[in-house]
């Protein structure tokens, strides 16, 4: 891949990483399990995307791997076979926000709350199901983001590994990228859309993808569901 891209992905991920820890000190965010079984977590950002979300299903599907798409709620009302798709295929469904405001974190609590609970009414009411997870927009959360969230009871769901596909950084570095940092517990971040952030080829992340699952597969690692990293509270709500 480019140089000056390997950069700025890198820059970003560490920007990222520095406003979480000035705002939050990382308190209510999860980033991974602490577990030291070979498990590790598959999600998806950004989608439901009438063209690339069935592609990323076929694949999961043939590799007999489940993982979590988390939607933003405007793509969901927009492509709601999307998530019947994603959910009839026995995958989970998280809260990816309702616009994905990269501000959302900084919005007064009481817009923050409905950005975030339209999209668990959004999600409801297409499949009957609501989000048990919420995962903000850039991964960027403030100490209100955070008190919302514990109050809608939906746990912050951020990542561990990022391979900053959403930016199209080349098929060997998405792989690269996974491969080189996966641990036991680890939660992976890749996108099934895009449209939100100007890069709306997925193709890169389509062609890593099997890449990525049948080498850790053969290393021995299970793909496993959010529950299994960190236990949520009960569904009823
Ligand atoms: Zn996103």
């Amino acid at each position: 891949m480019p140089f000056q891209a390997t950069k700025a992905v890198r820059f970003v991920s560490l920007f990222f990483l520095a406003v979480l820890l000035i705002f939050t000190g990382c308190q209510g965010v999860f980033f991974k399990g602490q577990t030291e079984e070979k498990v590790v977590a598959l999600t998806f950002d950004d989608g439901p995307d009438p063209v690339y979300t069935p592609q990323v299903l076929a694949i999961l599907d043939r590799f007999n791997v489940r993982a979590t798409f988390f939607m933003i709620g405007r793509q969901a009302q927009t492509y709601p076979e999307g998530v019947r798709q994603v959910q009839s295929r026995g995958h989970e469904i998280g809260n990816h926000s309702l616009r994905h405001l990269f501000y959302l974190s900084w919005l007064p609590p009481d817009r923050m709350r409905m950005e975030i609970r339209e999209t668990q009414e959004v999600i409801y009411r297409i499949n009957g199901e609501y989000p048990r997870y919420f995962r903000s927009p850039m991964g960027w959360v403030s100490k209100d983001l955070i008190a919302v969230c514990r109050e809608l009871n939906l746990p912050i769901i951020n990542g561990s590994v990022k391979a900053g596909d959403v930016s199209l950084p080349g098929t060997e570095y998405i792989i690269e990228t996974v491969l080189s940092s996966v641990q036991s517990g680890d939660i992976i971040i890749l996108h099934d859309a895009g449209g939100v952030s100007g890069f709306k080829d997925r193709s890169q992340t389509l062609d890593a993808l099997p890449v990525i699952i049948k080498k850790l597969q053969d290393q021995g690692y299970r793909f496993v569901f959010l529950d299994e990293l960190i236990h949520p509270p009960s569904k009823d709500r």
